[in-house]
């Protein structure tokens, strides 16, 4: 986004840390990345995570999730904007734009080599690839080649613990009804990396980093992020940060099983907005299956169908929901 002459966001350090004062004080947050789209897995996400905060009387804040320049579009961003306006989604505050925040990303990199908790490699994706066959688009599992080898980097790994992670977990029958989960990153991964081979920081360091800037408290997302909210939490471990909440929501597939990607344009927020699906209907559907009751919301502004929404609002249960087509969501079918 070169050239952009958008106003630059509040640049929050840790020294400037918002006050937490308890369960009452609740503070979630709504996180896209401008690089493709919003589609339908992503307003199922950012609606939940949306009624969480809120019927608790809590704050939900913005974060462009820009980091990654070469794929952030400005066009994007002002498409997902419109995305939340439609779907009746406020935030409160400052948005903040993770590209602004390099300052504190290096400082958090710095402190955890202090703490020598990091060690430099050298690895490829190739060699990575040549001992593991991750699925796609998952970070390859480290076989711990370099990490005593004391190199400098610039590609930098954490050393993960024996005993698993735990994160505060309020999605229901995750783990039997536990209201905490266990990550064992030894086993799912090991040591992860916290800067990329050009020396970039990732997008675990980035995101615990800014979550506890931001005050953040409680993070709620699909549940094939599990390992990754167990990396951001041994990341803010290390650097004496708060803990996040999380609830790890069904993830919306479609109808062969497949997660929705941002390359399923027919179920993109603006092509459902421009057939003529209204944000009611968006809202319906993400409650069908859950424990809500039942609603349409026709003739019901989003406004007040979000007000019916957090009178009795509960997180959903249930490992994946398949989206519905556009005809369902037009109720034609
Ligand atoms: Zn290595």
């Amino acid at each position: 986004m070169e050239g952009d002459q958008r106003a630059p966001t509040t640049l929050h350090t840790r020294a400037e840390e918002e006050p937490r004062s308890g369960d009452d004080d609740r503070v979630g947050r709504l996180a896209p990345s401008p690089t493709g789209p919003l589609h339908l897995g992503h307003a199922y996400a950012f609606l939940h995570a949306w009624w969480w905060t809120r019927s608790r009387g809590g704050r939900m804040r913005l974060r462009w999730d820009d980091g990654d320049r070469t794929r952030c579009r400005p066009e994007f961003e002002d498409q997902a904007l419109a995305d939340l306006e439609w779907l009746g989604l406020t935030w409160d505050g400052p948005v903040v734009r993770q590209s602004d925040r390099g300052d504190a990303h290096e400082a958090a990199l710095k402190e955890l080599s202090e703490l020598g908790v990091l060690f430099g490699c050298r690895c490829t994706r190739k060699d990575l690839a040549a001992q593991a066959a991750p699925h796609e688009g998952e970070e390859m599992p480290y076989p711990g080649t370099c990490s005593a080898l004391g190199l400098p980097g610039p590609a930098l790994r954490m050393r993960v613990p024996a005993s698993p992670v735990e994160v505060e977990e309020h999605c229901a029958r995750l783990e039997d009804g536990a209201s905490v989960t266990h990550i064992d990153l030894s086993a799912e991964g090991g040591p992860f990396l916290v800067a990329s081979r050009t020396g970039i920081p990732s997008y675990q360091l980035v995101t615990a980093v800014d979550d506890a800037a931001m005050g953040v408290t409680d993070v709620a997302r699909g549940r094939d992020l599990l390992t990754s909210l167990g990396r951001q939490q041994l990341i803010r471990q290390r650097l004496g940060l708060a803990s996040v909440a999380a609830a790890h929501l069904p993830l919306v597939v479609d109808a062969s099983g497949r997660r929705l990607a941002k390359r399923s344009h027919d179920l993109a927020l603006s092509s459902l907005r421009e057939a003529g699906v209204t944000p009611g209907a968006i809202l319906a559907w993400v409650l069908t299956d859950g424990p809500n009751p039942d609603c349409d919301f026709v003739g019901t502004s989003v406004s007040e169908a979000h007000q019916q929404v957090l009178v009795n609002y509960r997180l959903p249960t249930g490992g994946s929901r398949v989206a519905p087509s556009i005809d369902a969501l037009l109720g034609r079918s």
